[in-house]
């Protein structure tokens, strides 16, 4: 105890994190970064050092928006209670959701996170359907409790895992770069999507219905994949015919990142039954949202009173609302097509001179960039070096993907002309180093 490092020295506080943490909370970086400030897609470190935030997708307005803080203020100093009693924010907040959605969703569920909205979520596809069986793409992530757990593959196979849960089957994840279909085949969507007809037949065979399908719209956790136009319409389509529900996971792609589309749905003409949000609305706020059909919602509302303690409080709703706001008062979503076409382009002139960029995908702020070997296989260590090194550069990106080898890049949706630039500057240097 004598030799105590100062609190916020940043040793100091990696120790105490160590001491007193779960060893499976993880850090990033080798070097872990310890940030005190924020400003739009800007953090700042204990020593006042900036760092280009091109990794987090919660700050979607960005860090420290003065409307969000005075808001949050402003609502803290009147009051904060829970959906049992009426307020106004509430129901503007709902209305501004189901503004940017197609007519057939009319009703919303508030709870804390993307988790509970996917936990939620299972329990209603069950209660409209009277099944237990879904069917999921692999290397998908919905959530870190026991029942989203069951339908992550991302979670339940890896080393350490709880296996697969007899009620769930799996079909290959829609990747047109490295999966069973190829980029040069104009049916892989259909091929893809007819996957799903093995997957019912299974949980059948094993005497399950069919409670439905969910799936992130654009697997991030997957490796940043788009999948080919049409693959979420025509696995909605066999979901249907065999009368389960199909649950949206917009929580990566929702509210204007992809700056083509408010929601990823769009992008595959398709027409989810369920759409679950979270991270970025709150931009920081735990807030997860859940919206539904009425015809659902009637199924779910069977008795059973269905209660948050703060799940749709006062302050969520005003400062959910507030984000939504934000982005078409900012122009947000313009904004992240313009820079995303900007960033996807540089990256595309990137992958003629460094031979280890296999693959660039992405649209709008949704981007990832595939790392590999001479031999195309995946090359996690190259990624985990790259992602380190722009770390060096004081750019924080991600990696992603069943091998680690794909590098993750999602800023807020302020991002400007010239942080693209340097992205793409750094980049260069680093991949450099390595090709
Ligand atoms: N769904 C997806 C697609 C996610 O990426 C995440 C979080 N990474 C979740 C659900 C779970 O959200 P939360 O961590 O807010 O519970």
């Amino acid at each position: 105890d004598l030799v105590r490092y100062h609190p916020t020295d940043k040793a100091g506080v990696l120790q105490d994190r160590r001491d007193h943490f779960g060893g499976n909370l993880s850090l990033t970086y080798n070097d872990p970064v310890m940030l005190v400030r924020g400003w739009k897609h800007h953090l700042f470190d204990e020593w006042g050092r900036p760092y280009l935030d091109a990794y987090n997708n919660v700050p979607h307005v960005g860090h420290a928006h003065p409307r969000i803080q005075s808001v949050a203020a402003d609502q803290l100093k009147r009051m904060n209670s829970n959906t049992r009693y009426l307020h106004p924010a509430q129901t503007a907040f709902a209305d501004k959701i189901l503004s940017k959605l197609p007519d057939h969703f009319e009703v919303c569920f508030f709870v804390n996170s993307g988790t509970e909205a996917n936990e939620l979520a299972l329990r209603l596809a069950r209660a409209h359907t009277g099944a237990r069986g879904m069917v999921t793409p692999d290397h998908g992530y919905h959530g870190n409790t026991t029942g989203t757990i069951d339908i992550s593959a991302y979670k339940f196979n890896k080393p350490g895992g709880t296996g697969q849960a007899d009620w769930v089957e799996l079909v290959e994840v829609a990747d047109d770069y490295r999966g069973s279909f190829k980029r040069n085949d104009p049916d892989r969507a259909t091929k893809f999507a007819e996957l799903v007809d093995q997957a019912i037949e299974r949980l059948q065979a094993k005497g399950h219905g069919l409670a439905g399908f969910i799936a992130e719209t654009f697997p991030s956790v997957g490796g940043q994949i788009i999948p080919p136009p049409g693959y979420l319409a025509a696995v909605y389509d066999k979901i249907r015919a065999e009368g389960g529900v199909c649950i949206a996971d917009e929580v990566q792609t929702g509210l204007g990142r992809l700056g083509h589309y408010y929601f990823g749905f769009e992008h595959q003409g398709a027409l989810p039954d369920i759409v679950v949000m979270g991270k970025p609305i709150g931009n920081g706020h735990p807030l997860g949202v859940l919206v539904t059909t009425k015809a659902i919602a009637e199924s779910f509302d069977n008795g059973i009173e269905f209660f948050s303690t703060f799940g749709g409080s006062t302050l969520s709703c005003r400062i959910g609302k507030e984000v939504l706001d934000i982005v078409d008062d900012e122009n947000l979503q313009d904004n992240a097509r313009v820079m995303g076409a900007r960033l996807i382009d540089g990256l595309a002139t990137l992958k003629q001179t460094h031979a280890c960029i296999g693959d660039v995908r992405g649209m709008g702020l949704f981007v990832g960039v595939e790392i590999v070997n001479p031999d195309r296989t995946e090359a996690t260590q190259i990624c985990s070096y790259v992602k380190n090194r722009m770390r060096d550069f004081r750019i924080l990106v991600g990696s992603e993907g069943p091998k680690d080898n794909i590098l993750k890049i999602r800023p807020p949706l302020t991002i400007d002309t010239q942080d693209v630039d340097m992205i793409l500057w750094a980049l260069n240097q680093v991949l450099s180093e390595v090709t």
